[in-house]
């Protein structure tokens, strides 16, 4: 098995990881629905590509943006809220 003649120097190494850094991915706005996507990617929201519908998309229900779960959160403090209140009375 080769084995390195001399330790890598902390010079040569931190040049060689000089390309390691992570890039944000290249986002776009799609132009029929104005969700974020990447950009030369069919529009996962709409399915739309170059103004055409390409995909065929479920309803807006599979989107999630935890709306649903903070109104369940309230609904539910208030209902222990309510319960309380009743057993004191
Ligand atoms: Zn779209």
């Amino acid at each position: 098995m080769p084995v390195p003649k001399y330790r890598t120097s902390a010079s040569k190494r931190d040049m060689r990881r000089s390309h390691h850094a992570l890039r944000a991915p290249g986002l776009s706005v799609c132009p029929n629905c104005h969700e974020v996507k990447l950009s030369h990617v069919v529009c996962p929201s709409c399915g739309f590509y170059k103004g055409k519908q390409v995909l065929e998309t479920k309803s807006s229900s599979t989107s999630w943006d935890g709306s649903d779960l903070s109104s369940s959160k309230v609904q539910a403090k208030d209902e222990t809220l309510e319960d309380s209140s009743k057993k004191d009375s």
